[in-house]
């Protein structure tokens, strides 16, 4: 061992390597859900919080998280528990509303604080350790792990020991684009899916010139609500007045990183899902459960009156978000949601032409007009204001780019290899060939049913498991058995929490009854 290096004596039953929301919902769980028998459990966190990336608390206010409060609880056996919690800590707003993401980093300190203290009362050794970074973890022949890691401010290694690991690495930074201090928040739109969001978007003047960052579906769904609430209108005047004229309108600038390329999963989904719908839709759809016979019934009505009433099926399926978020109440059993699912799609599959067509058709008529442009590029540095102007620059040798506002809709996915290369853990995994590429999407890191990693050879790492946004490719396709990517957050996230919890509980209890 060398001088820099320490071996911490003690041995964990379990160690965390990060200590953000995924980690707060596990190990809730295994707090709550103790037995009798006792156990150590060791959180290691890099930074200095447990907000992770996305709930920071020094964040903007105005930053929402995409879920409304009703659906933002930690704990899937406890749906009140943020908003009974947000009651007492001063947020006036009702369950339907989405709190800023800075309060729910508020949220989750406070969870850390009460899983302490029923950690004391239930005699459960609980540490949580902050500025230390995991780099490394070897299993022994006993079938436990030695986990290194790296104290940020010394130049100090610590060695512990641990029966089980849990990866709760998150899936490291987003290549978001950054915003200077002082752009104004009337000029940015952040999160496309909340309600107040695209009121703002409808809000932006016809004449505005607007910046799109990405190209997917929410990018998608932001040039629609623009087309048909200023757009649209806008062009119909002018073939019928001289007062507007076609320059007149604001531009719409698409850009992109990766330009249009659409997502292709290596192997046929078992249902296609390539349609226009908005993002609304499928998160709702992804994120609850629904009476199918009542939702199908009501597409067909709503399609037959949008119809007669000269909407196209596109425009009938973004109104229904709304009706869909009703039908949240009626919670039904995994197969009849299954079924639910299935049932859904097989109606839009019927409409796949006529849903598909508008946003193509919009995409196109605005390209010809030469109001959108798409640009593939990167970001430079942050957004600022100079003036009245918004002004984006670019990683490429291309004169930067001045607009009125920013809808901002870029994607948080990573590609395994991209992060296992940002984060020395996952690197050193990678090499051990502990982990492997989530085999489907190649989002994050493949699991068993048992959360375990899957191995460079595919076999199951016993009692090493990663949760949360590092493996979100399985979160999505193993829970509905359909292909949406980027939505594991909260509510995906302490499901998958719900179900771990108790195999490594009833893990523990197996090894102290052989003990004793
Ligand atoms: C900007 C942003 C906004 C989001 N908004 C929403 C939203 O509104 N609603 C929603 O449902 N989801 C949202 N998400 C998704 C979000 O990722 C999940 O909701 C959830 O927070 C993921 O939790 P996690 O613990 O898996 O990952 P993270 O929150 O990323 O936490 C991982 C933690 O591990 C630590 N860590 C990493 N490597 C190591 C290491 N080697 N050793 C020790 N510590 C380590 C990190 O410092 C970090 O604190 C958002 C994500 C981002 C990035």
């Amino acid at each position: 061992m060398n001088k820099d290096t320490t071996s911490d004596k003690s041995h964990y039953t379990i160690l965390f390597a990060g200590g953000a929301f995924a980690a707060l919902a596990l190990a809730k769980r295994l707090v709550d859900h103790a037995k009798s028998y006792p156990f150590q459990l060791l959180i290691i966190e890099k930074s200095d919080s447990c907000n992770g990336l996305a709930y920071n608390i020094n964040q903007s206010p105005y930053v929402t998280t995409n879920n409304p409060a009703k659906t933002c609880s930690i704990d899937a056996s406890d749906e009140n528990n943020f908003i009974d919690w947000s009651a007492k800590f001063g947020w006036p707003h009702s369950p339907d509303c989405y709190p800023p993401r800075y309060f729910f980093g508020k949220y989750l300190e406070h969870t850390l604080a009460k899983i302490i203290s029923s950690a004391s009362n239930k005699r459960i050794q609980f540490n949580y350790i902050c500025g230390e970074e995991v780099v490394d973890c070897e299993r022994q022949k006993d079938g436990s792990y030695l986990v290194y890691s790296q104290l940020k401010l010394e130049e100090k290694r610590i060695i512990y020991r641990a029966n089980t690991v849990i990866l709760a690495t998150g899936n490291n930074k987003p290549n978001l684009p950054k915003f200077a201090k002082n752009l104004s928040p009337s000029r940015i739109v952040e999160n496309t899916m909340t309600v107040v969001n695209q009121k703002k978007i409808s809000a932006f003047d016809v004449d505005q010139n607007i910046a799109i960052i990405g190209s997917g579906f929410s990018a998608m769904d932001a040039m629609t609500i623009r087309f048909f609430e200023k757009i649209k209108p806008a062009l119909d005047y002018a073939q019928n007045s001289a007062s507007i004229r076609q320059q007149d309108i604001g531009k719409i600038y698409m850009i992109s990183r990766r330009g249009l390329i659409n997502y292709i999963p290596s192997e046929e989904p078992e249902i296609s899902v390539n349609y226009t719908l908005s993002n609304q839709v499928c998160l709702t759809l992804v994120d609850t459960f629904f009476d199918s016979n009542k939702l199908i019934q009501l597409l067909n009505q709503e399609f037959r009156r949008g119809e007669s009433l000269g909407y196209t099926k596109h425009q009938v399926v973004l109104a229904l978000d709304n009706v869909l978020i009703e039908l949240l109440e009626k919670l039904s059993s995994d197969s009849e949601r299954h079924k639910f699912i299935k049932d859904y799609w097989t109606v839009l599959h019927a409409h796949q032409n006529e849903l598909q067509e508008p946003s193509a058709k919009i995409f196109q008529l605005l390209e010809q007009e030469e109001i959108l442009q798409v640009m593939e590029g990167h970001i430079k540095g942050n957004i600022h204001m100079e003036g009245e102007d918004v002004v984006i620059e670019f990683e490429e040798n291309r004169e930067p780019l001045k607009v009125d506002a920013v809808i901002n809709t870029a994607g948080l996915e990573h590609s395994y290899e991209e992060l296992v290369h940002q984060n020395a853990l996952l690197t050193n995994l990678e090499k051990r060939g502990y982990i492997s590429p989530h085999r489907k999407t190649n989002l994050g890191l493949e699991v068993n049913e048992r959360y375990e990693a899957i191995n460079r050879d595919g076999f199951s790492m016993p009692n090493l498991h990663p949760v949360g946004r590092l493996i979100e490719g399985e979160a999505i396709y193993k829970k509905f058995g359909l292909w949406f990517t980027g939505n594991s957050g909260i509510r995906s996230i302490r499901n998958m929490c719900a179900e771990l919890a108790p195999i490594i509980l009833q893990d523990i209890e197996l090894k102290s009854n052989s003990v004793i």
